[in-house]
């Protein structure tokens, strides 16, 4: 399973010029060339669907039965998560009180067939900086965590080459519930479970997003473009009407599994020129 507008120059800028000790650090720790690229020009992002719809009492595994299939019900964001959220306490509960109405009521998850345990995203409530994935796999899925398998392995080691902490960021998925064998998200099934993506954004309002492959872009963005394409271009993530949280900077990567089995020199360093774009957009080793 693999997988706006938006002054791109100052980050790049950044990026381009300073080259600080935890920069030389990474190159070493993965053994790549520090080549910077400069980066295509921002496109217009889409705004992430605006949940309107009520949420539709659960119906749990029923789509495993062969029942036909379920409409695409889309679950409202409450007014409480378009407020501005307050502190790092208020954040926590705010995204505990998203899990547990999450779990009760996902359209998606809770008729989902297969999975053990939901992963709903963990970190830190404040973080500035979110990575968003695809769908939990088979580890995540017995941990109930995101990214404790391979592609977490290699999802640390990318945090910890930009300096930061696991602790200190904020890691969810498109989906939160384990797809049958792995597979890619549907577009409905995205539908129904995203909203409560948008909630856990508007909760951590971090400074930058890290869209690790095509799901996380399409849900974030609604853009079906290859991730290939986009990669290496901050693009903007749009709130809901009426959400207290001003747009916030996209920037699309490959998945860390892709990264694993395409682990080639090229692959490598436009991750990691990827990651020095958000690292000088937060102000990390600048
Ligand atoms: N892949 C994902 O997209 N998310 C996880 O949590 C693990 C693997």
């Amino acid at each position: 399973m693999t997988p706006g507008a938006e002054p791109v120059d100052a980050a790049t800028d950044a990026a381009r010029h300073a080259l600080p000790r935890v920069l030389a650090a990474f190159d070493r720790a993965i053994g790549l060339e520090m080549t910077l690229r400069t980066q295509a020009p921002p496109r217009a992002a889409q705004a992430a669907a605006t949940p309107t719809e009520a949420v539709q009492a659960p119906n749990p595994r029923a789509a495993t039965r062969g029942d036909a299939p379920a409409p695409v019900v889309v679950p409202a964001i409450p007014a409480s998560s378009l407020r501005a959220p307050g502190d790092r306490s208020e954040r926590a509960a705010r995204l505990g009180e998203i899990a547990a109405r999450h779990a009760a009521a996902c359209p998606h998850c809770t008729r989902a067939a297969g999975w053990t345990n939901l992963v709903f995203g963990e970190g830190a409530p404040d973080a500035e900086v979110m990575f968003v994935g695809e769908a939990p796999g088979e580890t995540e899925d017995r941990l109930g965590r995101p990214f404790v398998g391979p592609a977490g392995e290699k999802l640390d080691e990318m945090i910890k080459a930009m300096g930061l902490a696991r602790d200190t960021v904020y890691v969810a998925n498109v989906l939160k519930a384990r797809p049958p064998g792995n597979r890619t998200p549907q577009p409905d099934e995205i539908a129904r479970c995203a909203p409560f993506l948008v909630e856990q954004i508007l909760a951590v309002q971090p400074r930058a997003i890290v869209a690790l492959g095509g799901s996380a872009v399409r849900a974030l963005l609604g853009v079906d473009t290859g991730i290939t394409r986009l990669r290496g271009q901050w693009l903007e993530w749009a709130p809901p009407a009426g959400a207290e949280c001003p747009p916030i900077a996209v920037m699309p990567t490959y998945h860390p599994s892709y990264v694993l089995r395409t682990y080639t020199p090229e692959v490598r360093r436009q991750v990691w020129s990827d990651l020095r774009a958000v690292m000088a957009r937060v102000g990390l080793g600048g």
